[in-house]
């Protein structure tokens, strides 16, 4: 029970980011918009394929497709990159930062957090170039374990 409490406080925070996101850049909260935002709520990265599927009995595609390109324009959103498997998460403001292996195969998708080596190695990088860091992209693609065995 506790946990869910936890939860519920974690997602109704992560609303009020994204309301006052959009409010900041002149964006309305619409229906639309919430329903998607909602839905990538989830703990796992989804396709758009799986977002329409959630969304379908609220809003039309067309309409996810537009809240999506939004959301990517705003930086609500963070894409992973797997060919036609593409996967989409919300952006380091509403999660902790992190990376991902990726199965080129099957699409399963693992989070990496590892500051200690991964975030400071780049940190090194961006010194070493006199760099101010705004963000950065770290993402493996791959072949995971299931599928190496099936192969
Ligand atoms: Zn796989
Ligand atoms: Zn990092």
């Amino acid at each position: 029970l506790l946990q869910f409490a936890i939860l519920d406080a974690v997602s109704v925070n992560q609303e009020a980011t994204f309301r006052s996101l959009l409010s900041r850049h002149n964006y309305h909260v619409t229906k639309a918009r919430l329903v998607v935002f909602r839905i990538l709520q989830s703990p796992e990265p989804l396709s758009i394929r799986e977002i329409i599927d959630k969304s379908k009995e609220q809003i039309d595609r067309v309409s996810v497709y537009r809240a999506i390109d939004l959301f990517e324009k705003l930086g609500v959103i963070h894409k992973i990159y797997i060919g036609w498997k593409d996967k989409i998460e919300l952006s380091d403001t509403f999660l902790d930062h992190h990376h991902h292996l990726s199965c080129t195969n099957c699409g399963k998708i693992v989070k990496i957090q590892d500051e200690k080596h991964i975030d400071s190695f780049i940190d090194s990088i961006v010194k070493e170039h006199g760099f101010v860091a705004v963000q950065h992209r770290f993402e493996v693609d791959g072949v995971c374990p299931t599928c190496q065995k099936n192969k």
